[in-house]
């Protein structure tokens, strides 16, 4: 799967998409991270890719031709999308998540400043939001998207059971049980916190069905 994402600040990315899990997954070939920038396309020497906007206003605006010729630039690829970053799109979720990991192109478009010149929405399939509230730029955003859909991409977890149990795996409202790791037993405000008996039993069958129950009661709590 190829992700490539088209930002004025490419290193942002360097740092995220070099340790851990999307490491480990550009380099046994499973995905691969781009960032474009689309200063290789302005048309002034001193490559602009924002300009004020028409009717007034405050801030600049992300200019069509850049993002446009960066855009074109990018070697098409079967069942591919182009995504535009921005607060107002839909929301972003695991079902998203799960279509776009059926892809083999994803194009991100980052913004900054106030946004995109809004004919770039003619050029784009989807605009996604990844929740309610607005941040500085879309490069956070298109992590979040390029890291859900990565690991779910067959062999990017390496242990694919994980991802089975997973809050929202098994339906949009499923929520994971709790889970517990070594010592039994600690302390907080004076009261002994301790891992519930029937985890510690091996009693396969009942723990299956204490999970069962621990999810459902969580997924009631969240109302
Ligand atoms: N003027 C825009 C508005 O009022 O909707 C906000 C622009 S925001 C400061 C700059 C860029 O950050 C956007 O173009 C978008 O790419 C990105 N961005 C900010 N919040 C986002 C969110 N919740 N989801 C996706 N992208 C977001």
């Amino acid at each position: 799967m190829e992700f490539h994402i088209i930002t004025i600040f490419p290193h942002i990315f360097d740092s995220y998409i070099n340790e851990s899990i999307l490491k480990r997954a550009q380099k046994q070939k499973l995905i691969s991270i781009k960032t474009h920038t689309p200063r290789q396309f302005a048309s002034d020497k001193h490559r602009t890719v924002d300009d004020r906007p028409y009717g007034g206003g405050p801030g600049m605006i992300l200019m069509f031709e850049p993002i446009y010729k960066t855009i074109k630039n990018i070697p098409k690829k079967k069942k591919r999308k182009i995504i535009m970053l921005d607060p107002s799109g839909e929301q972003f979720t695991q079902q998203k998540a799960e279509e776009y990991s059926r892809l083999n192109q994803l194009i991100l478009l980052a913004g900054r400043y106030e946004g995109f010149d809004a004919r770039l929405e003619e050029v784009v399939d989807e605009k996604i939001s990844i929740g309610p509230y607005v941040l500085s730029g879309g490069e956070l955003p298109a992590l979040v998207v390029v890291e859900a859909v990565s690991r779910l991409l067959p062999g990017v977890l390496g242990d694919e059971e994980s991802i089975k149990d997973e809050t929202f795996s098994q339906s949009l409202d499923y929520i994971e049980y709790p889970q517990y790791t070594r010592p039994e037993k600690v302390k907080h405000k004076g009261k002994v916190l301790q891992v519930p008996p029937i985890l510690l039993s091996g009693n396969h069958a009942e723990i299956e069905k204490w999970r069962k129950r621990q999810s459902k009661l969580r997924k009631r709590k969240l109302g």
